[in-house]
């Protein structure tokens, strides 16, 4: 009871037990016994990014509720200076969802040297009572390299997750397997994503914070303004949209990186065909789509290129139809500027639509299905396994899914009622089983798992 302080983040699911009261009970339950295993211990998290994407989203608070819960736990953010050592993981990222990428090779030795200089890092600052939980590839040799000289009890929790094995695939499964004789097990999002290899594979699928000033409900006039954000009227950029009138308007809504696998060119492609056929009351519905300022997100070199892609796409467009789509591009440099955007987008938009190409797990669809919005995802294995058809939300197949998506947009526009029950269901299912109290006991398992 301790550690139930005012503003604290566990008070706040406390506050609101009638949602989480077997959670909670489990919560407290597992805890207890996971201070004997654990004890001082300091529980140290590192990835590569403190702004942007979904590890460095769920990480805040996923924290505070273990600190909370009496544990020593830390965040440690890997970044190097080198612009081709993000080039590297970038291209492996694709890479493992089996696009072919030129030049990994020639990035390789970037890549390790600045582990290794990294590796040198840690020894300066993980004690020999620390336990590591290293996300995604991009400090997971530097993680590997101290090990190696400092053997510590480690798990790696890969996010990326791609269903099928094919040559590209498996080579850079091999690769990465490498450095993971050092680690005592390996946490990924789905059994799918499973790979050949001698470490244990647990499963926790991510999960959200329903009390993040992302998913937090907002009342009143939105207190931030767009600086960078793009709208377009004749041939040139009209000047910035302000926040209030995009929030005042009916929207559709797409939030992720400007990445090609996203599939916002689809966003685009159905919306485009969405306003030529739509019925003139449906018109005005404009689309959004919302992604981090290029500039500022240094771990991801492809996102300027693809930002400027999907400028070029929206310019190419009739001026009827590109003079209701806004580029909304946030900066990463304010945490709770960027989150009450995004999270003031979600609450205000129409519909929600995630059209991936590939997608390990969206945490954009499920912050949207929290909301209780309506949500249409394409079938990317993640997003199929978030949304089931017809009952929290519309999964559309391949092919012709801009098409689909189009249609989905009319429907949205006309007939928004036969969302309702989707959404209640939606919503009630975050609560059970997406928020991260329901998945802290499944991580006490894994550390335990690798220090018994
Ligand atoms: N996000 C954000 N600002 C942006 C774009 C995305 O805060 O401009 C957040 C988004 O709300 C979500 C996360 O970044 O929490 C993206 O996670 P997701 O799993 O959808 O994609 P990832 O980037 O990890 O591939």
């Amino acid at each position: 009871d301790e550690v139930l302080v005012e503003g604290s983040v566990l008070a706040h699911y406390v506050a609101e037990r009638n949602h989480y009261d077997e959670l909670l009970d489990e919560l407290f339950r597992s805890s207890g016994e996971a201070r004997h295993m654990i004890g001082s211990r300091c529980i140290w998290h590192i990835n590569s990014t403190a702004f942007g994407g979904g590890v460095a989203e769920m990480l805040p608070h996923h924290i505070c509720l273990l600190r909370e819960l009496g544990f020593d736990v830390r965040w440690l953010i890997f970044k190097p200076k080198e612009e081709q050592f993000f080039q590297f993981t970038k291209a492996l990222h694709n890479s493992l969802h089996d696009v072919n990428v030129a030049g990994l090779n020639d990035l390789l030795p970037h890549y390790l040297e600045a582990s290794q200089k990294g590796a040198a890092e840690l020894e300066r600052i993980i004690r020999p009572d620390g336990f590591l939980v290293i996300h995604d590839p991009q400090p997971l040799v530097a993680a590997a390299k101290f090990l190696e000289s400092h053997p510590h009890p480690a798990i790696w929790r890969c996010h990326i997750g791609y269903p099928k094995r094919t040559p590209t695939v498996d080579e850079i499964w091999e690769f990465l397997g490498e450095y993971l004789h050092q680690f005592q097990r390996i946490v990924l999002s789905a059994k799918e994503y499973a790979f050949d290899t001698d470490v244990p594979i647990d499963i926790i699928p991510p999960s959200i914070s329903p009390f993040s000033s992302k998913n937090r409900n907002y009342e009143g006039p939105a207190g931030q303004t767009l600086d960078h954000s793009v709208s377009f009227n004749s041939q040139e950029f009209e000047p910035t949209p302000s926040l209030q009138d995009i929030l005042g308007s009916r929207y559709f809504l797409h939030v992720s990186r400007w990445d090609g696998l996203k599939g916002i060119d689809r966003i685009i492609a159905a919306y485009d065909r969405f306003v030529k056929s739509a019925l003139a009351e449906a018109y005005d519905t404009r689309l959004v789509i919302a992604g981090p300022d290029p500039l500022d997100v240094a771990d991801d070199p492809e996102g300027r290129e693809y930002f400027e892609k999907c400028v070029l796409l929206c310019t190419q467009l009739s001026k009827e139809v590109r003079r209701r789509v806004y580029l909304v591009c946030i900066s990463m440099k304010d945490h709770d500027a960027n989150a009450e955007i995004v999270g003031r987008l979600q609450q205000n938009a129409h519909g929600v639509f995630a059209l991936s190409r590939e997608e390990g797990f969206g945490l954009t669809a499920t912050e949207a299905l929290f909301r209780g919005k309506p949500v249409v995802v394409s079938s990317a294995f993640g997003l199929k396994r978030q949304v089931v058809n017809g009952l929290n939300g519309v999964v559309l197949d391949e092919p012709d899914i801009e098409d689909k998506a189009a249609e989905m947009m009319h429907h949205l526009a006309v007939g928004y009622s036969d969302f309702e029950e989707m959404a209640r269901t939606a919503r009630e299912h975050c609560l059970r089983s997406s928020t991260q109290i329901s998945q802290i006991p499944k991580w006490y398992h894994s550390i335990q798992s690798a220090l018994s």
